[in-house]
């Protein structure tokens, strides 16, 4: 960093209300780490904002001075962009409000709040929305981005749940962006990630959910995968949207109820979550026990928010992780076949294949409604490459990226670009597919010269 720059970070620490993070700063290692460890990049500034006024400022100062930016809600995005080396991070997880209108059931977040503070700030009245299953994820990366759950077969994607947006643009303008106001971007938003400004605030609906729902997991043996993923199959095609169920094939983690000698084989686990009357829950999941021999369940009545983070052991922040992603519509038995097989040479006790299930109310919006448009999609099948020593890093790449390729047959058009890695820029075009152009539109209209592109870019 040059000592002109170092200077003239003196007068941005003065109009800005956030801290301005330099790398001298004590600080400094501990705020420019985001939750994959495989990303590893030093930005020359960052300014911690403390305001929604701290980002003019911030944006101000990074094109005067040359500097990329990266915008970071709470750094949980595989691909790291919240990141840059030798730039400007605008850091949000600083910005953590949240105010909830019980009467009109809405939600103003700022943008650093995690699922975690959305979940817990909501459901103190009985509200909820549909949002990711791992608490320490950003609301904001998962908003711009798509963002399903638990509750996504009922109500849809978050972002189908957003009202509107503050943003402020690359010009420093703050635009509120909904239905009403400045509807082209409000389209761009829902699905078009970072690419359009950095969001200052989210309004959210809500709807009534819990405080207690039914959830938990049954684990059937691996070499049991074949019958139970296709009874799987069978049963979510006619199962009411109150009730979701996904698929991990994995290593059994050492789950207290599970005999010791389970722990460290392969397992095809359903994860399980019913939304609604309790007794009618015990009778719609029953079929799922027949699905094979468990070697173990643990499914009760619990409170959503301690099923919010029921995966969150799992998914601890400081693994390297590369993770791939596909949309389905169906199942067919060869794509079945090729989970199995490469459920069967995992190359770590933590890599796994996973399953979500969003077919439902997300299925009934028209495609073209906002930027997100795989409205026909079903299940979201996921690849996750995690492990903790880099040593492992080609192997465990290798085997990831092999398992995308062979399932890709059988996948639908379009990919979620909230689960794509950094060197997956030739697929954003694919990923929005007939959207896309309309979104190179939008683009050109808020940000002619792509300040915002540490992202999934879309190109002006
Ligand atoms: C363990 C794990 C579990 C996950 N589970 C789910 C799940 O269940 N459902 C699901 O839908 N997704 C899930 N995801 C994907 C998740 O939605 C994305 O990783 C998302 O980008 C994370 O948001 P973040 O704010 O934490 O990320 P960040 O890395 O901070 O941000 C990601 C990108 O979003 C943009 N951005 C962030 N905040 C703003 C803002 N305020 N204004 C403008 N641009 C912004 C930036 O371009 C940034 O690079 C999961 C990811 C992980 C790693």
């Amino acid at each position: 960093m040059t000592s002109l720059l170092i200077k003239a970070t003196e007068n941005l620490k003065g109009s800005v209300k956030g801290k301005v993070v330099l790398r001298d700063d004590p600080n400094y290692e501990g705020v420019r780490k985001i939750w994959n460890a495989m990303i590893d990049r030093r930005p020359a500034v960052i300014v911690r904002c403390a305001t929604e006024d701290d980002v003019p400022s911030a944006i101000r100062f990074a094109r005067q001075n040359g500097l990329d930016i990266s915008i970071r809600g709470a750094g949980h995005n595989i691909a790291g962009n919240a990141v840059c080396e030798g730039g400007m991070m605008i850091d949000l997880s600083t910005m953590k409000n949240i105010r909830v209108d019980v009467a009109r059931r809405r939600a103003y977040v700022e943008p650093g709040a995690t699922l975690a503070d959305f979940d817990e700030a909501v459901q103190a009245h009985g509200l909820a929305t549909p949002v990711g299953i791992n608490s320490t994820t950003g609301i904001s990366g998962l908003t711009l981005g798509g963002g399903f759950g638990w509750l996504t077969r009922k109500y849809g994607m978050t972002i189908d749940n957003l009202a509107s947006t503050d943003v402020i643009t690359a010009n420093g303008k703050k635009l509120r962006a909904s239905e009403n106001e400045n509807a082209d971007l409000f389209w761009a938003l829902r699905g078009g990630g970072g690419n359009f400004g950095v969001v200052t605030q989210f309004e959210f609906k809500l709807h009534p959910v819990g405080p207690e729902i039914l959830a938990g997991l049954i684990v059937f043996p691996l070499d049991q995968a074949k019958r139970v993923l296709r009874q799987y199959r069978e049963f979510v095609e006619s199962a009411p949207e109150e009730l979701s169920v996904w698929v991990v094939l994995r290593q059994a983690p050492p789950l207290p109820f599970l005999a010791k000698e389970v722990h460290g084989k392969g397992v095809v686990v359903l994860a399980v979550f019913y939304a609604g009357d309790m007794a009618e829950g015990e009778k719609l999941i029953a079929p799922l026990r027949r699905f094979g021999d468990a070697h173990g369940e643990h499914i009760g009545a619990q409170p959503y928010l301690q099923w919010q983070k029921a995966f969150d052991p799992l998914l601890t922040p400081g693994a390297r992780n590369y993770w791939k992603s596909h949309n389905f519509t169906e199942f067919r038995d060869e794509a079945l076949d090729t989970m199995i097989q490469f459920a069967n040479r995992l190359p770590s006790p933590q890599c796994e294949i996973f399953i979500g299930l969003i077919a439902g109310a997300a299925n009934r919006v028209p495609a073209d409604a906002m930027a997100y448009g795989h409205r026909d999609a079903k299940f979201v099948l996921n690849v996750h490459g995690r492990w903790d020593d880099a040593a492992h890093d080609e192997t465990c790449i290798a085997w990831a990226r092999a398992f995308f390729k062979a399932s890709a047959p059988y996948a639908s058009a379009g990919a979620y670009v909230n689960f794509m890695t950094e060197d997956e820029s030739d697929r954003v075009a694919a990923a929005y597919g007939a959207n896309y152009a309309r979104l190179i539109q939008t683009k050109r209209r808020y940000d002619p010269e792509n300040v915002f592109h540490l992202n999934q870019n879309i190109k002006p």
